[in-house]
């Protein structure tokens, strides 16, 4: 056991340790990219920032930002502060449009991670009697092989199975032993979707925790996969410029997303503004890694909208905490000018029924050129078989939904019931919003 309680003592840190490590890594890395990467000291030069004047995280402040379009425009290594005979790995994010953004990694950028994550893997009670099913796509994608290397370092049995073949995943892990699994919450109500159409037992497994990330899903969400499982959730959070899963997990009290913040320093800002928060408020999440080499990034903003928890947690952590990541500052919809969450739509049709996770919204322009939003939900196909022979009954519960939705989020939604696997299952992280407000028809 001495080997594992090693892993988790970062995280119980006093809190002036933890802010004097932190302080001497920032610097450390601070020093390390203004040197070595000249895409940063001229962004220095063009802010004005005399580097000498940065003393301690203090000073942070004083510093600009990084963004997502600067990593795309320094495609592919503009941004790497060491050779490439240091890269050991290359990953990309998943990013669908235009060119994905490259990390590269060095042994120690690998090592810092698989840290990371193991402790996330600790705080979610894993250990060397664990089996742990990585259901996360292995390849550029930092899911797979993130929790593949942090799984190993816990010193738990991974089987690395990756995304897709349900059906081999369900038997595996019966056959197996898995008692923990890990893939997108998406994948993870795809595989629950498949165990109810073969009458698959959850009993007759050992599985007792998931581990879900890499998009987000609402309490409701979690609730239903708990309820139908009888497995303990833990969140996941991470991002590939970063590093990958681990950055921050949830403690089993299940109240915010602790973030390991020896390795990873997270502020909160007003993304309009750019101006840092106080602890509480929500804004977006902008991170300094604090111990990278192949591409530090200092004040890096995620686009994430969250909130910082500085309380201390019933765990007993000294790590910081987030609340969990309900959407993205790019997830917004602006319809006819009414900001809106697909998050508030998950939460306000798992209310109505909790098997509503199968879901899609489309934005379009309507004959008078406002905007319509359209939710298309897929009713279980025992909700199905009753509705389809009753077209009063299918009404109702259509206008059931409509309502719900209107009154959550305010607008009127144009409200769609569709047939049981109509709408396309992910192996990974789902799409479930279709803007087509701007094709030509
Ligand atoms: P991409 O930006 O292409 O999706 P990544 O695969 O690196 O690239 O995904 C990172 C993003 O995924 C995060 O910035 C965040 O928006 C989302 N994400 C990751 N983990 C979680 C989580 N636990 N809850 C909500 N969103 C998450
Ligand atoms: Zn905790």
């Amino acid at each position: 056991m001495a080997k594992y309680s090693m892993i988790s003592a970062p995280d119980f840190m006093p809190e002036h340790m933890l802010r004097d490590v932190q302080n001497k890594k920032f610097l450390d890395v601070f020093h390390r990219v203004y040197t070595s990467v000249p895409w940063y000291r001229n962004l220095l030069e063009e802010n004005n920032v005399n580097p000498d004047s940065i003393k301690s995280l203090a000073d942070l402040s004083k510093l600009p930002f990084i963004k997502k379009t600067d990593l795309r425009d320094t495609y592919p290594t503009g941004m790497f502060a060491v050779p490439m005979s240091k890269i050991l790995r290359f990953h990309a994010s998943s990013g669908t449009t235009g060119k994905p953004i490259v990390m590269g990694y060095t042994q120690h950028d690998l090592d810092a991670w698989s840290e990371a994550t193991s402790r996330a893997l600790a705080m979610f009670g894993l250990d060397e009697n664990d089996v742990l099913q990585v259901g996360y796509g292995y390849g550029l994608f930092t899911g797979g092989l993130g929790l593949h290397d942090g799984g190993q370092r816990r010193g738990c049995t991974v089987l690395p199975i990756s995304g897709g073949n349900t059906e081999r995943q369900l038997m595996l892990m019966r056959d197996l032993g898995t008692t923990a699994v890990a893939c997108t919450p998406s994948y993870f109500l795809h595989i629950i979707d498949h165990a109810r159409k073969v009458g698959f037992d959850w009993k007759t497994t050992k599985l007792r925790v998931g581990i879900f990330g890499a998009e987000p899903w609402s309490d409701e969400m979690r609730k239903f996969i708990e309820d139908e499982t009888g497995i303990e959730t833990f969140d996941i959070y991470g991002l590939t410029e970063v590093s990958g899963p681990g950055v921050g997990g949830d403690c089993p009290c299940h109240n915010g997303i602790h973030i390991f913040e020896d390795h990873f320093y997270p502020e909160i800002v007003d993304p309009e503004t750019l101006q840092p928060l106080p602890d509480g408020e929500e804004g977006e999440l902008v991170f300094t890694t604090l111990d990278k080499e192949g591409i530090p990034l200092i004040r890096y903003r995620t686009r994430d909208m969250t909130r910082l928890i500085s309380e201390r947690c019933a765990c007993g952590r000294t790590l910081r905490r987030i609340g969990r990541i309900t959407h993205r500052s790019d997830d917004m919809m602006i319809i006819r000018g009414v900001n809106v969450f697909p998050g508030q739509v998950e939460s306000a049709l798992l209310a109505i029924d909790p098997n509503l996770v199968n879901y899609q919204i489309y934005l379009s322009k309507g004959p008078d050129g406002l905007d319509v939003i359209e939710v298309k939900v897929e009713p279980t196909p025992e909700k199905f078989s009753v509705l389809w022979n009753d077209d009063a009954a299918k009404e109702k519960f259509r206008r059931l939904i409509a309502e719900k939705l209107q009154r959550v989020v305010g607008i009127n939604f144009k409200t769609t019931l569709v047939a049981p696997d109509s709408i396309p299952r992910s192996e990974g992280k789902s799409k479930r919003v279709f803007d087509n407000r701007h094709k030509k028809d």
